[in-house]
């Protein structure tokens, strides 16, 4: 049996690395090996083109980098977090500091606590037709929803997040919230995630061709022949055969990361920084996490989220530029940045609308066609390196299922 995989991000490599032992796989990748989850190489060392980090959470994943031998490289550090309130960035990383933090009421902090409570208790799938905004005015209030989650919908959805669904905000709550009382611990694999990438890819043949899928009798791929095609790059690239299938559209945002390397820090001690009213809804400062010593320079990405149609509204010395301005207000000194370098992401994961949980995309489309990727089960309610790796397993099972067992 002859299998094309579509897309070379993390659940297209777990894919093929998993059906590679039953059959002949061919990987076709148009862009970079790793999909959002790859790196670039600057000056001595390799850093994601994207922010990236996992949670304990993430069982697929660690017992994956368990599997190949690389969880010896994982670190993982209570990092600090923060909030812009009043053009002042202010620490939320522990109890302490949230009692301190000037933007909410002592009574919005109370209530933001019997919220989260009651949050992780409640069936988020009831919840699936009411928007983010609508829900949070009936059960946290105006008030905490402006100071609070306001800001944070922005940051992650940029100006999609009118339409995002309340069963989105639960079920990430709960997924989220069990947070120790001295902040919230990330784990990073030292030295990159480039060592992933590489690990599932070693034994691959991974073509570099832009994949075109059609069908004479078998299905094909740039007109090579194929019994199984696994399409994991995002929906929209599958241009009419969407219709055909009748997948359900599914809305995306886009991505865009200014990555900096400074001389001096851009803060002394904050990893995650969210913001309101900037171009940019957060800064991660890498080496706040990671050891300075393994760059030899800070590295600072400021993120932001968008649509495709606004992805491409300015030139990349443009947002260099902006994001910079706006961040010297908060103490930036332009002359501190050494590089910079600008990625953007068309379809960076998608945008969970009303209604979203009926879309998730299943994996079995017909006895020979299979889908999985940001859309799948796993990727819900945040799409993850986890959630992708996760995905590619499950439908590469389905498929072994099908035609390989
Ligand atoms: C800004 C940002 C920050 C993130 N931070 C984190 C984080 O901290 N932690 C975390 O766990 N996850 C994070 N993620 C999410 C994580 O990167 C993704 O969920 C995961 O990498 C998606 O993998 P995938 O294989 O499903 O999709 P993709 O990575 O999108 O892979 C799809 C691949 O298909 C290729 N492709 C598309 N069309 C074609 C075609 N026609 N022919 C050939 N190839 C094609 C694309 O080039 C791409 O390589 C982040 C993502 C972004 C954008």
């Amino acid at each position: 049996m002859r299998i094309a995989v579509v897309g070379a991000g993390l659940t297209g490599l777990n894919a093929a690395r998993i059906l590679s032992e039953y059959c002949s796989v061919d990987v076709y990748e148009r862009e970079n090996t790793g999909g959002l989850a790859g790196s670039v190489f600057i000056n001595s060392y390799w850093i994601e083109a994207f922010y990236h980090h996992f949670f304990r959470s993430d069982d697929y994943l660690i017992t994956l980098l368990r599997d190949l031998n690389l969880y010896r490289r994982a670190v993982w550090k209570t990092v600090g977090v923060g909030q812009v309130c009043q053009n002042k960035i202010y620490s939320l990383s522990t109890p302490l500091d949230i009692l301190l933090y000037p933007g909410m009421s002592l009574l919005e902090k109370l209530k933001l606590t019997g919220f989260t409570l009651s949050a992780r208790r409640r069936d988020y799938r009831k919840f699936d037709e009411i928007s983010v905004i609508d829900g949070l005015k009936r059960d946290a209030g105006e008030g905490l929803l402006k100071k609070f989650f306001l800001p944070l919908l922005k940051s992650k959805f940029g100006e999609n997040y009118r339409d995002v669904s309340y069963a989105w905000l639960l079920a990430r709550v709960s997924l989220r919230s069990n947070r120790k009382l001295k902040g919230e611990e990330l784990g990073y694999l030292r030295g990159g995630f480039i060592q992933l990438v590489d690990s599932l890819s070693t034994e691959l043949n991974i073509v570099k061709e832009n994949a075109r899928i059609g069908k004479s009798g078998r299905w094909e791929v740039n007109g090579r022949k194929y019994d199984a095609i696994l399409f994991t790059a995002p929906l929209p690239e599958l241009n009419d055969l969407l219709e055909k299938f009748e997948i359900p559209q599914i809305k995306y945002q886009s991505s865009i990361c200014l990555l900096m390397g400074m001389k001096e820090p851009f803060h002394s001690s904050l990893y995650w920084i969210n913001y309101e009213n900037e171009p940019f809804g957060a800064t991660i400062e890498h080496t706040n996490f990671m050891p300075l010593e393994d760059y030899g320079e800070h590295l600072i990405y400021a993120a932001s989220y968008t649509t495709p149609e606004r992805l491409y509204g300015m030139s990349d010395k443009e947002i260099q530029r902006v994001y910079t301005q706006s961040l010297t207000k908060y103490g930036l000194d332009e002359k501190n940045i050494t590089w910079w370098r600008v990625f953007r992401a068309k379809y960076s994961g998608p945008v969970y609308e009303k209604g979203y949980i009926k879309r998730i995309t299943p994996y079995r489309i017909s006895s020979n066609f299979y889908i999985a990727g940001m859309t799948s089960e796993p990727n819900y309610p945040e799409r993850s390196m986890n959630g992708s790796l996760k995905a590619g397993h499950e439908v590469a099972n389905a498929i072994i299922k099908d035609h390989l067992s």
